[in-house]
């Protein structure tokens, strides 16, 4: 019977163990993806902003869809595709969101493992003041939501810790995204201390989730007999929560990551639950909640309603290009270059003798160009004017002239 006893405890624990790798695993995944779409967008503005793939941004976009049936700029379906899904899963498996797909609610668990290590434990504020803290990101959520209805502009972009991550190493960091920075900074370092700060008491898109949360449909629940107060689910909880001395979990901060679960040792004293009182996996709530979003994401990306990348308006072999002058290949024409590098077309005249308007649109094979010696000479037009050529579509930095 020991035996027996010992066996199922070793089954729960490995299952616990393989779902907390998992879930690691697909935020790790997660955050890497979205770095590099916001870094693919920094060099080449052929990838979509990285407001297009937060839900918040669709928030904003509310009176403007209501009013001109139109986003804000920068803001595309995706965004409002990410929000109808966070509020699905936040119908189901409450904040389940923030727990299992929010990249910066995992940027900052990262920071908080780190923490653990070099502190060997966690801080905490005391019950009242930590109820004040969390209040303020309703206060966020209603301030950014009137101002960018106001406004009619993304008015939390220049404080959004998120925005400023994916603008680490541009020149506008510590300009136009500073206080972004700042709050970024801060909700590192706290991590190092507390888990999750940002998330507890200042993400808007978290105080927007506990509405749906509140009406969620699983809850957890302890079973008080069983327990045996080790404490274990408490140090666990990223968001602070007090699961041992709980019976269901009614608060809205729960974001359903299931640290607590996993790491209860007793079985069947911490699970989700249905409102009918059944027990719910918390495989349930973590595979739903990749389900909703992959099923969501698949079939509107197969629909073309969620675009992952922008309309350039340009033929392929032109697009490109956008990439930089050494993608130009041999099945380029010189309109192609005139198109993408912005370059004067009188300064390919002179420099290879053209003698009708034609032989802009020939290949370059054609012409006996070699598309190395016209990569050298875009190359140098960029760099005498100080610019990257990478850059040009769409970028800050803007086109060359030409010039000659
Ligand atoms: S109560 Fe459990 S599921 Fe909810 S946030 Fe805390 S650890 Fe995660
Ligand atoms: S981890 Fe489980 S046994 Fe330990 S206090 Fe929490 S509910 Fe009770």
């Amino acid at each position: 019977m020991q035996l027996l006893k010992l066996i199922v405890l070793s089954i729960h624990m490995k299952k616990s163990i393989i779902l907390r790798v998992l879930r690691w695993t697909i935020l790790l995944s997660i955050l890497v993806f979205i770095t590099v779409m916001g870094r693919l967008h920094q060099i080449i503005k052929l990838y979509p902003s990285i407001d297009a793939f937060c839900p918040f941004g669709t928030l904003e976009s509310a009176w403007a869809l209501i009013r001109y049936q139109s986003f804000l700029k920068r803001i595309a379906w995706s965004s409002f595709i990410l929000l109808f899904s966070s509020i699905t899963t936040g119908l189901l498996f409450r904040r389940s969101f923030c727990g299992n797909i929010c990249p910066l609610g995992f940027l900052q668990e990262l920071f908080g493992l780190a923490g653990r290590g070099i502190f060997k434990r966690r801080f905490e504020f005391g019950p009242r003041l930590t109820r004040i803290l969390r209040f303020i990101k309703y206060i966020v959520l209603f301030t950014f939501l009137a101002l960018a209805w106001k406004t009619l502009g993304l008015a939390i972009r220049p404080f959004d810790p998120w925005i400023a991550y994916h603008h680490l190493g541009s020149g506008e960091l510590f300009s136009e995204y500073l206080i972004g920075t700042i709050i970024l900074i801060l909700s590192l370092l706290g991590s190092l201390l507390q888990d999750r700060p940002f998330c507890r008491y200042l993400c808007p898109m978290g105080a927007f989730l506990a509405i749906p949360s509140k009406l969620g449909f699983s809850r957890i629940k302890r079973n008080e007999s069983s327990c045996i107060n080790c404490m274990k689910c408490n140090k666990a909880c990223p968001m602070g929560l007090d699961v041992a001395s709980t019976d269901v979990m009614k608060s809205a901060e729960c974001i359903s990551c299931s640290e607590c679960v996993n790491v209860c040792p007793v079985e069947d004293t911490l699970y989700y639950s249905r409102p009918s009182g059944k027990k719910l996996s918390a495989w349930i709530i973590f595979g739903g909640t990749l389900l909703i979003f992959t099923t969501v994401l698949v079939l509107t990306t197969v629909n073309k309603q969620f675009t992952w990348k922008a309309e350039s308006g340009l033929e392929k072999k032109a697009e490109r290009l956008l990439w930089g002058p050494q993608k130009i290949r041999e099945d380029n024409s010189l309109v192609d270059i005139i198109q993408v590098f912005q370059i004067h077309p009188s300064f390919f005249v002179e420099k290879f003798n053209l003698e009708n308007d034609e032989q802009f649109y020939q290949p370059l094979s054609e012409l006996g160009i070699d598309p190395a010696e016209l990569e050298g000479m875009v190359n140098s037009l960029y760099e005498e004017a100080g610019r990257d050529p990478k850059r040009i579509y769409g970028g800050s930095s803007g086109g060359c002239s030409g010039g000659h």
